[in-house]
């Protein structure tokens, strides 16, 4: 029978926490009488748990474990799932056993309703507030409010998404965090539940204060992304024409004074700003079409759509 739910669980130095995950996933996904496979992604792993994983993987055939050839980061780990998962519905949650697999049939009820992706909202949330509970929130509402899609968390891993979205999704560095805004940048139908969330029984957490920065980073680049990809001139061009136009203005100004009323312009340091700006616009749109040059060659050497095709329909008798 063909699989149709997929479980991916990224894991990183988890071998305490593995055994009782496990127990507690088998026990939420079977009564839902779903064929399905757990995808254990060890990522690198140093602890034991590799080891402890291939016996899972020899004890039940529902099981496979991808092992990582080193410690890539949770995006990796989740990246490669994806790549694998067999199942129209796929599941990913934490290895370390902090969300509840109880909630996953919650999630595909959901899902039922008419959503690509349905992700959890860990409350109450069951970690330190100063170092994570209370970055975490700004980071939610940063995400929100620049991508438009206004969740209340960001980083819960415990969600299930359907199967294209999860395979269209083009993770790199650490954008996991923000995989419900790159899946809704591909046209998926978004809705959020409250999960369960449990204080991290055993291991330690690989995350803390330092990510935050990086966050914002991050954030620049999913907007730019989703919103300029295909289009960088219009970005660049923009911010290029205002410089230039000041810089050609304020020269401008300079130079009339100059000619017609004789003030000298060695001594006016305005004149450096305007060269500064006009450079500065010349330089931005050049970028701009530097930017529309690998617009076309990325999309053009892979036949690589600008668009995603939700469906086609055509009379039955059409030829295709
Ligand atoms: N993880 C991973 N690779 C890493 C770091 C983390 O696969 O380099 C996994 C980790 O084993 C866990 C999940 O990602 O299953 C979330 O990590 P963690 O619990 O440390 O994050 P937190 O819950 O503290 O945000
Ligand atoms: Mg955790």
């Amino acid at each position: 029978m063909s699989v149709r739910l997929s479980i991916v669980v990224p894991v990183y130095n988890e071998v305490e926490s593995l055994r009782p995950l496990h127990a507690e996933i088998v026990r939420a996904v079977q009564p839902l009488g779903l064929p399905y496979e757990i995808l254990y992604v060890n990522d690198g792993s140093r602890d034991g748990s590799a080891a402890l994983l291939d016996e899972l993987a020899q004890q039940d055939p529902h099981v496979a474990v991808l092992h990582l050839a080193r410690n890539y980061g949770q995006t990796a780990a989740l990246a490669a799932g994806f790549d694998h998962a067999r199942g129209e519905f796929v599941v990913t949650l934490d290895g370390d056993g902090q969300n509840d697999p109880g909630d996953i049939p919650r999630l595909l009820a959901e899902l039922e309703k008419g959503y690509d992706l349905v992700n959890g909202w860990r409350t109450p949330r069951q970690d330190p507030f100063w170092s994570r509970r209370l970055p975490s929130w700004v980071a939610n509402r940063l995400i929100g409010w620049i991508t438009g899609v206004r969740l209340h968390d960001y980083g819960c891993t415990l969600r299930v998404l359907r199967q294209p979205v999860a395979k269209g999704l083009r993770l790199y560095g650490e954008l996991h965090r923000f995989i419900p805004a790159l899946a809704e940048d591909l046209g998926a139908r978004i809705q959020e539940i409250p999960v369960h969330h449990r204080a991290r029984r055993y291991g330690r957490s690989k995350y803390g204060l330092s990510r935050t920065w990086k966050v914002l980073l991050d954030l620049i680049t999913v907007k730019f992304l989703s919103s300029y990809s295909t289009r960088p001139i219009q970005i660049f061009g923009s911010i290029g024409v205002v410089c230039g136009a000041a810089g050609l203005a304020l020269t401008a100004y300079l130079g009339l004074q100059r000619l017609l009323l004789g003030h000298p312009l060695a001594n006016r340091p305005l004149l450096w700003l305007g060269i500064l700006l006009t450079l500065m616009g010349l330089q931005f749109v050049t970028m701009g079409l530097l930017g529309e040059l690998l617009v076309r060659t990325y999309h053009e050497s892979q036949r690589k759509p600008i668009y995603r095709l939700a469906r086609r329909v055509d009379l039955p008798s059409h030829p295709g």
